[in-house]
């Protein structure tokens, strides 16, 4: 669909998945009180602001510690309006270290972890949002409650995939990172389509996904390139189709790819990946088979943050076929 000329049909032996992600809306949480105007997700705010030019309100209670709701503290804080607290149900921020330093800690705002909303008052808009403290279980825990009086609540909490078309096209979904299973090509279970970007996993920063986006291209390009020449009977590369599953394990939450291919990888690759909590002086290990072929010391790793460890095609020289790639944390 495009804006100019409404549904059309385009022919194409290659296809880029970037439809990006959307946020997690108020609809997908358990929050009790009454449904009053003044709740906004994140990036609608920074929307009305940065776009619009309008402020939400002043006096906000933030939801959920991701980077977009951080970044919100800030920047309303900065047009004049009062940020009360941060509310993280877990007992670690899902943002960069540097935006809680930034945008919270610079500010004063305080950011209460293992805490989230138990109560929203208000009949046409927000009177007040009540905050409890909550257990290992992510239950609320009765009398920890806080009551602030606000006319605004930010829910940042969480980012998902906009994976619906790649479903319907038959492309198989990570339900950790709810984007599709790519190997090194960024190519997804169905041949000739590719994907890139937050549809993908969830990034940090746009950096990474124009970096990753224009491997995407390249590698989608190539494919197009590769497969006319098949057509015309050329001999397909050698080793391209043994593929070599990456295995996430032992503290590591996922990878991105989840296959690489050692007959057609560039000469080193890039496996981004998140960790499922917060680890101090662990080491990222790689393992091809039973052979560690990378070992790095992490001062730090949180989930909020991407990571990323180089794989080189040498050390996937000796691979047998059957074998797997492992990422894992290792206390030494
Ligand atoms: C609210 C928000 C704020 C952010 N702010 C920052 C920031 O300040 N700095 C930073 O570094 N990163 C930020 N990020 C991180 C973000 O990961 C990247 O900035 C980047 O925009 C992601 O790029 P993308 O191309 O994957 O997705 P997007 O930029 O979201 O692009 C996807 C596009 O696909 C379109 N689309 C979706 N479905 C269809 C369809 N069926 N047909 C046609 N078009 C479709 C969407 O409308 C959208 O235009 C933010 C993310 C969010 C969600």
């Amino acid at each position: 669909v495009s804006a100019e000329r409404g549904i059309f049909r385009v022919r194409a032996r290659a296809v880029v998945l970037a439809m990006g992600c959307r946020e997690r809306p108020r609809g997908a949480l358990d929050i009790c009180g009454t449904r009053p105007a003044g709740v906004y997700t994140a990036g609608t705010a920074q929307r009305l602001v940065n776009i619009d030019g309008l402020l939400p309100g002043r006096e906000v209670v933030i939801l959920g510690s991701g980077d977009i709701g951080l970044i919100m503290a800030r920047r309303l804080t900065l047009e004049g309006a009062h940020v009360a607290c941060v509310a993280e149900l877990m007992p670690y921020s899902g943002g960069l270290k540097r935006n809680i330093v930034q945008c919270l800690d610079d500010s004063g705002i305080p950011l209460k972890l293992s805490h989230t909303v138990v109560d929203v008052e208000g009949e046409r808009r927000v009177k007040a949002v009540t905050i409890a403290r909550v257990d290992d279980r992510l239950q609320p825990i009765p009398g920890t409650e806080v009551r602030y009086p606000c006319d605004t609540l930010l829910l940042s909490v969480g980012l998902l995939p906009e994976n619906e078309l790649s479903r319907q096209a038959g492309v198989r979904i990570n339900p950790v990172t709810r984007g599709a299973f790519v190997n090194d090509q960024l190519m997804t279970s169905v041949p000739g389509v590719f994907a890139c970007g937050n549809v993908l996993h969830v990034h940090d920063l746009v950096d990474y996904v124009s970096e990753e986006s224009a491997h995407a291209g390249a590698c989608a390009a190539r494919y197009v390139q590769e497969a006319a020449g098949l057509a015309a009977g050329e001999k397909d590369l050698p080793g391209a189709a043994t593929e070599l599953p990456i295995e996430a394990t032992g503290g590591v939450r996922y990878t991105v790819p989840s296959f690489v291919s050692p007959g057609r990888m560039a000469d080193t690759m890039k496996l981004r990946f998140r960790v499922g909590a917060v680890y101090q002086d662990r080491y990222v290990s790689v393992y091809v088979g039973d052979r560690r072929v990378s070992h790095r010391r992490k001062p730090v790793m949180a989930p909020g943050e991407m990571q990323e460890v180089t794989l080189r095609r040498a050390d996937l020289a000796d691979a047998r076929p059957g074998d797997t790639v492992r990422v894992l944390l290792e206390d030494e």
